[in-house]
C-alpha cells in the first residue's frame, strides 16, 4: 500500500510561489497592478503569440472570445463533444447553437472530416465557428483545420486549456505549438489547479490579432475605455467611458503572480508529464484488456493519460479501494440534461458515446513519484489478473 491517496492530477506548489505571492500581499496592487502584464508578456512568449490577455478563469476566456468574434443569436458553431462543457457553454452564453462534431477514436479529437461534412452539407455560412480542443494534451492539426475553416469562412477558438507547451508538426515540418496563433484566431487556457500551470482559478486568451486583442481588453472590464483616442467626448483625467456592455472578467494580480512563477516551470513540468506517459504507454502496451490509451505520442502536452477497459466501473472501483482516484474525462457533453433538452440524444455521436462506455483517466502529475506510477499500473494488473 501507498501511506496517502493518489489523485489523478494536482497542482505543485513551491517556496518560490509561496514567495511570489506573499510579495503582491505586500506591495501596492492585489488586482490591476504589473503583475498581471508580466505574466501575460511572459505567457504570450512561453506560447509563441503576439498577444495574451490574463482573464479571472477559462470559462470567462471562452465567454470573452465568443463576444468578441461577434457570436450573436442563433448563430452555429461546431464542437466535440468530448471536453469540459465550458467549450459548449460559451456559444451559449452568447445565444448561439452548439453542433456537435464526433471524435477520431484514436486520437480523441475531434473528427476533421466530421467537421468539414457537417460544414459541406449545409449552406455556406450556415456555421460561424469552430472550437477545437487540444484534448488530454493532444494538439489539434490547426493547420488542416484552417484551411477548412477558411473554405467555408469560418472562425476558430482553440480550446488549449490542456495543452499549455503541446505541438504539431506543420506540413512543412515546423513546430507548431498550441496557441501560437498561426492558425487559431484565439486560443484559451485555464490555469485551475489540475491544469499544467495553477493560478487557483485563472485563464489566458492568446492571439496574434491586434483588432480582437484590442476588443477582448474592452470587454474583460466592463466595456469600459479611457483611450482618448476612441472617446466620444472628453471631460479630463477622470473621464471614461463605458461604451458596450462588458464585464469583470479580471485577473487579481495576486494568482497572476503565481501563475507567472509557475510558468517559470512549466517545462520542466511538462518533461515529467512526457516521462510518466512513456512509462504508462511501455507498461500498457502488451495488455490485451487495454482496448486503447493515450499512448505516446510526440509534442503531447499530457494533461491526462487515458486508458480504455471494458469494465471501467470495475477498475475505476478497484482503484477507488486501493487509494488510487482515477477519473472520467468526459461524459459526453451532448448528453447532458442540459444539452438533451435541445434535442440531442444518445446515438447521436456514436465514437464518442463508445470512448466514454470505457475511458478512465490515470494519475498524470509532474509531482507523481515513480515509486507512485508503479504502484498505479500494479494495481491495474492486480485487477486483471
Ligand atoms: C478546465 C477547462 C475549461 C474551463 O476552465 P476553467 O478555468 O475551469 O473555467 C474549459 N475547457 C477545457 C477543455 C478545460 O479543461
Amino acid at each position: 500500500m501507498i501511506d496517502r491517496a493518489i489523485p489523478y492530477g494536482k497542482q505543485s506548489i513551491d517556496q518560490k510561489d509561496i514567495d511570489a505571492v506573499v510579495n503582491v500581499l505586500k506591495s501596492d496592487f492585489l488586482t490591476q497592478g504589473p503583475a498581471v502584464s508580466d505574466f501575460e508578456k511572459a505567457f504570450a512568449k512561453y506560447i509563441g503569440a503576439k498577444f495574451a490577455i490574463a482573464v479571472s478563469n477559462g470559462t470567462a476566456a471562452l465567454h470573452l472570445s465568443a463576444l468578441a468574434l461577434g457570436v450573436s443569436e442563433g448563430d452555429k458553431v461546431i464542437t466535440t463533444p468530448i471536453t469540459f462543457a465550458a467549450s459548449a457553454n460559451c456559444i451559449r452564453y452568447a445565444g448561439g447553437e452548439v453542433v456537435f462534431a464526433d471524435i477520431d477514436p484514436e486520437s480523441y479529437l475531434i473528427d476533421l472530416n466530421e467537421v468539414k461534412k457537417l460544414l459541406s452539407e449545409s449552406p455556406k455560412g450556415t456555421f460561424k465557428g469552430i472550437i477545437p480542443v487540444d484534448f488530454a494534451g493532444r494538439a489539434v492539426n490547426m493547420e488542416s483545420l484552417r484551411e477548412i475553416a477558411d473554405q467555408y469562412g469560418c472562425w476558430i477558438i482553440e480550446d488549449a486549456c490542456h495543452a499549455p507547451g503541446g505541438w504539431f508538426t506543420d506540413s512543412k515540418g515546423i513546430k507548431q505549438f498550441c496557441g501560437n496563433g498561426n492558425f487559431a484566431d484565439l486560443a484559451i487556457f485555464s490555469f485551475h489547479p489540475v491544469k499544467h500551470i495553477a493560478s487557483g482559478e485563472g485563464g489566458m486568451i492568446t492571439t496574434n490579432d491586434e483588432e480582437l486583442y484590442n476588443k477582448l481588453l474592452v470587454l474583460r472590464t466592463h466595456g469600459i475605455t479611457k483611450d482618448a483616442n476612441l472617446l466620444e467626448e472628453n471631460h479630463g483625467g477622470w473621464y471614461y467611458e463605458m461604451q458596450q456592455l462588458g464585464y469583470n472578467y479580471r485577473l487579481s494580480d495576486i494568482q497572476a503572480a503565481l501563475g507567472a512563477s509557475q510558468l517559470r516551470k512549466a517545462d520542466e513540468g511538462l518533461q515529467r508529464r512526457r516521462k510518466i506517459a512513456k512509462r504508462y504507454n511501455q507498461a500498457f502496451k502488451e495488455v490485451s484488456q487495454i482496448k486503447g490509451q493515450s499512448g505516446y505520442v510526440e509534442g503531447h502536452a499530457y494533461h491526462l493519460f487515458i486508458i480504455e477497459v471494458e469494465d471501467r466501473l470495475g477498475l475505476y472501483n478497484f482503484l477507488r479501494k486501493n487509494g488510487v482516484f482515477a477519473q472520467v474525462h468526459y461524459i459526453p457533453v451532448h448528453l447532458m440534461p442540459y444539452y438533451k433538452q435541445l434535442g440531442w440524444k444518445k446515438g447521436d455521436m456514436r465514437f464518442a458515446e463508445n470512448y466514454y462506455s470505457q475511458c478512465l483517466s490515470l494519475p498524470m502529475y509532474p509531482s507523481l513519484s515513480d515509486e507512485e506510477q508503479e504502484f498505479v499500473i500494479n494495481c491495474i494488473f492486480d485487477f486483471f489478473a
